[in-house]
């Protein structure tokens, strides 16, 4: 027991948000020396309680750690947390790896590649799926593109976060597994949200409809933990964040445009997500896009059961 201990590699964890703080609390539980930084301290400080080094900066974590994961937001702020002034590059020690967690554009992975490489390390981009549940029970599904020796190096440390882990091939393929399965999850849930928006209106109980779909062909992994889970109960914490959503989306948009790919429906679905920011729902579970249809139709779609 104390040799494997000993054997583990030391990760590094940075983005302590509502997918990062779990996946580095699970790595911790798995004993990994765990150092953290993320630019809110409250963040850090909740590991650090809980036994996990925290570091000054990105540079700062990566002259400590063997494998350093990132969880962040937008693609601008994993360009600055890998590659700006204090990034991980410029700490890095030569052999390490970087794991990309965060969704981002696979024409990021391949610069940030570059970047990585010029210090001597590997950049694996390892796009994660299953949401806030799967993060904290440990069982995400990982889609990872990069160099397959760096993979295998890195693997007992995503066996730690996730139980569904898959080597998709080079550098940016993880990403575009990733791209896809939003665009498919986020059409998902604006076709989830419009059904039910058009049966209570129709005077159905939002609570009988929704268990019908979800015994029907209708039902599916968004419409449980959405509709049902959140949406009926009136419940908008994140979740993931509606402007993590328009994200993604944008993103497969972008990847779309880029290879000449008609996208009909998640295009559709991507001015839905549009629509909600302008609203100022951004940092509200991206379901909160019912209320589009609850304020043009007067209707609520909320659990009677109190
Ligand atoms: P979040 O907004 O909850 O967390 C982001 C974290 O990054 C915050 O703690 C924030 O303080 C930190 N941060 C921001 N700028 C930073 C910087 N410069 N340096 C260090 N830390 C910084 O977001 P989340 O929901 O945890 O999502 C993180 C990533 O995972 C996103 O790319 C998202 O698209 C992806 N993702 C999210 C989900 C989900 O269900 N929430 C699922 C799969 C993938």
């Amino acid at each position: 027991m104390m040799l494997e201990k000993a054997s583990k590699p030391s990760v590094g964890f940075i983005g302590l948000g509502n997918m990062g703080l779990p996946m580095a609390r699970n790595l911790l539980k798995k004993g990994f020396p765990l150092t953290v930084y993320d630019i809110s301290s409250d963040r850090s400080a909740v590991l650090a309680r809980e036994g996990a080094r925290v570091a000054q900066s990105p540079t700062d974590l990566a002259g400590r750690c063997d494998i350093i994961c990132c969880s962040l937001p937008e693609p601008k702020v994993s360009r600055e947390v890998i590659a700006g002034e204090s990034g991980i590059a410029a700490g890095l020690r030569p052999g390490s790896i970087v794991v990309e967690l965060s969704t981002v554009p696979p024409s990021l992975i391949r610069e940030m590649c570059q970047v990585v490489e010029r210090r001597g390390g590997w950049l694996l981009d390892a796009g994660v799926a299953g949401g806030v549940p799967n993060a904290e029970k440990g069982t995400l599904t990982i889609m990872v593109g990069g160099d397959r020796l760096a993979y295998e190096r890195a693997s007992a440390a995503l066996q730690a976060i996730g139980s569904n882990i898959f080597y998709m091939g080079p550098s940016g393929h993880g990403m575009i597994a990733k791209i896809v399965n939003n665009a498919i999850a986020h059409v998902n849930v604006v076709a989830a949200v419009e059904g039910m928006a058009l049966g209570v209106k129709a005077g159905l109980s939002p609570d009988l409809l929704a268990e019908v779909l979800s015994k029907g062909s209708a039902n599916s992994y968004q419409f449980e933990n959405r509709v049902k889970g959140r949406l009926l109960k009136r419940n908008f914490k994140p979740g993931m964040k509606l402007h993590l959503a328009y994200k993604d989306s944008r993103l497969a948009c972008e990847l779309g445009n880029e290879l000449g790919v008609p996208l009909f429906v998640t295009g559709v679905a991507h001015s839905v997500y549009q629509e909600g920011m302008s609203a100022g729902w951004a940092d509200e579970d991206y379901v909160t896009i019912a209320k589009i249809w609850e304020k043009l139709l007067g209707i609520s779609i909320e659990s009677g059961d109190k």
